[in-house]
């Protein structure tokens, strides 16, 4: 962990004792702060109306009960989560989570991150994150739709489109929310299409937003490998996961000429040194919602299936993390550097460990944090709730090339924000004095709310 000056210092504190046992929330917080303090040394302003106090401290948080009915007729009990945590900027936006690992220490750090991560798109959304510890695998799709029904006739009472724009994270993808819309507007009795964002085409979705976070991240990756006059082409790359991030990623990467040789799920990963077949994979994961070891059993010689492991113990040059939080150790760190990886692009939230940051940081890989690196999603539900305001319909090239030009802008703002302060190629810096000092002019200009 790196020194914080005394005044960072004590915010820190009073986070860890007013959110016990949240571990996750006050890793997060820690690496803003960490970063602030070449802030508060050029700008002590900041530090004046506990302004970073209440950074920290979510607007609101709800937590509520959500009962549904299993197929054997079992009443089911969960939780639900929605942390609305910062709307300076704008409507609270932020995905929601279904995972068995969701506790309200979680969405807080999603929510905390978010709120940055939007305030770097340059576009007028606040962050807020939700879920619930309902663990869809194995689950019918009536079971899952009497879940996303009963999760929503509490949480629908919180959103609106200019209130909580809420979209998909892990466990939610297109089906989710299709249910969840559909409950809303019945609920509401209002086609309020603005109050969801990642929906199906048919009823106000928006072409690229189902690819807008992996191929997102794998822009910013080029923009940055660019930096150092390379590029994807002819390099061997490992992307953690085979959910929507992960498959988007290695479909960019595989476009811009890299070479992915290995993917997983949480049961295991494959490894395909002639390069995954990437159709292969989309149709066990998102036609058969079946496991990744599917791949090996169909494809046979020249593949391998290692169940538990390390993914990041297949040898490449570009990582791109996509599945899930500190899923990157220290150690996982050390392997990658030690066999020759240059760049790291984050799809995921907080992949890497604070342990494994450093790692990276200290052997000059260009690394690029979550909370700008996957920011691409977000941005894009961003248009699509522009187009669902002017009622109009974009191609996927118009939607993408905005995308593209966005993840650009949001890595020349990293770059250049941690030039302005003395860390030049410090995308972690850059990325979090560049999001907190947009988000805290606002507060600022707001008065004390
Ligand atoms: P999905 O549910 O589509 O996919 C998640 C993938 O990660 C699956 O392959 C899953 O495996 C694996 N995974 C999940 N949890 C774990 C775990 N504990 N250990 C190992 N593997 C795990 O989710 P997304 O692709 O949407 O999200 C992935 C990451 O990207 C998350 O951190 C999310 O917050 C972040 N993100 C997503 C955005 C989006 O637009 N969807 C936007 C910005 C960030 P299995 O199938 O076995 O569960």
């Amino acid at each position: 962990m790196l020194q914080l000056d005394e005044k960072l210092e004590a915010i820190f504190g009073e986070v860890v004792r007013r959110n016990a046992g949240e571990t996750e929330f006050h890793q997060a917080v820690r690496e803003v702060l960490e970063s602030l303090g070449r802030v508060v040394a050029k700008r002590p302003d900041f530090t004046a109306d506990a302004l970073i106090e209440r950074i920290c401290e979510p607007e609101r948080q709800i937590i509520f009960r959500v009962p549904w009915v299993d197929d054997r007729g079992n009443v089911q009990i969960n939780r639900g989560f929605r942390v609305q945590f910062n709307s300076a900027l704008g409507p609270y936006k932020g995905g929601i989570r279904f995972h068995p690992s969701v506790n309200v220490g979680i969405i807080k750090f999603l929510g905390f991150e978010q709120t940055f991560k939007n305030a770097l798109t340059g576009m007028p959304i606040g962050g807020g994150k939700g879920g619930s510890d309902f663990n869809p695998r194995g689950r019918s799709n009536g079971e899952i739709m009497r879940f996303c029904q009963s999760f929503m006739t509490e949480l629908y009472r919180h959103l609106g489109e200019y209130t909580d724009v809420p979209a998909g994270d892990i466990g939610v993808g297109g089906r989710e929310i299709g249910y969840m819309f559909g409950q809303y507007k019945r609920l509401t009795n209002r086609f309020e299409a603005g109050v969801f964002t990642g929906k199906g085409l048919l009823y106000g979705g928006s072409r690229a937003r189902t690819e807008a976070t992996g191929y997102g991240n794998t822009y910013f990756v080029q923009a940055m490998l660019a930096t150092r006059g390379r590029s994807f082409e002819g390099r061997k790359c490992v992307v953690s996961g085979s959910g929507n991030v992960a498959i988007y990623t290695m479909e960019k990467i595989r476009e811009f000429g890299g070479t992915i040789v290995a993917c997983s799920d949480s049961n295991g990963y494959i490894v395909d040194e002639k390069g995954i077949d990437l159709d292969l994979v989309k149709e066990i994961k998102e036609v058969r919602r079946a496991r990744i070891s599917e791949y090996h059993r169909l494809k046979g010689t020249g593949t391998h299936y290692i169940e538990k492991g390390s993914i990041w113990d297949v040898a490449c040059e570009v990582a791109m993390p996509s599945a899930t939080q500190n899923e990157i150790s220290g150690r996982d760190a050390r392997e990658l550097v030690k066999n020759g990886v240059v760049a790291v692009g984050e799809g995921a939230n907080m992949p890497s460990t604070p342990e494994a940051v450093r790692v990276f940081r200290e052997a000059g890989v260009l690394f690029a944090p979550g909370k700008a690196a996957n920011a691409g999603g977000v941005a894009t539900s961003a248009l699509e709730m522009q187009q669902n305001a002017s009622r109009d319909s974009w191609t996927f090239e118009q939607t993408e090339t905005r995308l593209a030009t966005i993840m650009r802008g949001i890595h020349d703002t990293c770059a250049a924000t941690a030039e302005e302060y003395g860390a030049p190629g410090d995308y972690v810096l850059g990325a979090n004095i560049a999001g907190f000092v947009r988000v805290a002019e606002s507060m600022r200009a707001l008065g004390v709310i």
